[in-house]
């Protein structure tokens, strides 16, 4: 791990890159909520990440925030950014503030059962399958207007977007698939477009994203 001051000092310069971002393509900087991204990284990098001012950080797995959660010291919101297997969703429910991988209405349905028995409403996402891959998860891009349909009218869950980690690729081409996104954002008349990674956040926050997934350019490699 990194000592606190350096990542407390990377975390200085991302939200030097985001403001420029925010500012180049006229959004207010409150328009972008950074997601720091501290998946294999112990508590105290979220601690440190905390103190340094981060309100929201993102975790891949249930087992790995189950562990990391009780030892932080510091609060904020947590997103699940990783797959969801539906056996883990109520323990996804109890450990996150934010669940940005649905991809099914069987998945959205399970989430929403384990929220009522919590006496909560559980904000999720709907991962989009934004290039076709055949190997990547999210909800393919024809299927999108009826799973939103669907997923809106579930008790328990309160749909607010969508999120989606486009092919790797040049620049142009990751940005189109931000434009995409932007565009079935703006067609099913949703909030959020969780986009953007280390390497192509400035682009994403050009291209309409509300919230940016940052991990390496934060907390270093992931070794
Ligand atoms: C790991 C991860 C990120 C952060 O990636 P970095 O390259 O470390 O910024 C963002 N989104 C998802 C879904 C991830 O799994």
């Amino acid at each position: 791990m990194l000592p606190a001051e350096v990542i407390a000092a990377n975390l200085y310069a991302v939200e030097q890159r985001i403001a420029a971002a925010c500012q180049r393509a006229g959004r207010a900087r409150s328009e972008v909520t950074l997601v720091a991204v501290s998946k294999t990284f112990p508590a105290e990098a979220v601690t440190a990440a905390f103190t340094a001012g981060v309100t929201d950080v993102g975790e891949n797995r249930v087992q790995e925030t189950r562990d990391k959660q009780p030892l932080v010291s510091g609060r904020g919101r947590w997103h699940l950014i990783g797959h969801l297997q539906s056996n883990k969703a109520k323990d996804a429910v109890r450990l996150f503030d934010m669940i940005q991988t649905v991809d099914s209405f069987a998945l959205a349905e399970k989430i929403g059962r384990a929220a009522e028995s919590e006496g909560k409403v559980q904000d999720v996402l709907v991962q989009v399958n934004i290039g076709r891959e055949t190997q990547k998860s999210g909800a393919g891009i024809d299927e999108l207007p009826d799973l939103v349909d669907a997923v809106k009218a579930i008790a328990g869950v309160r749909l607010c977007g969508l999120m989606a980690i486009p092919p790797v690729g040049l620049p142009a081409e990751v940005r189109g698939y931000f434009r995409d996104l932007r565009t079935l954002r703006d067609g099913l008349r949703l909030e959020h477009l969780s986009m953007g990674m280390s390497e192509d956040f400035e682009a994403a926050i050009e291209e309409g994203s509300t919230m940016v997934r940052i991990g390496r350019a934060i907390f270093g490699s992931r070794g």
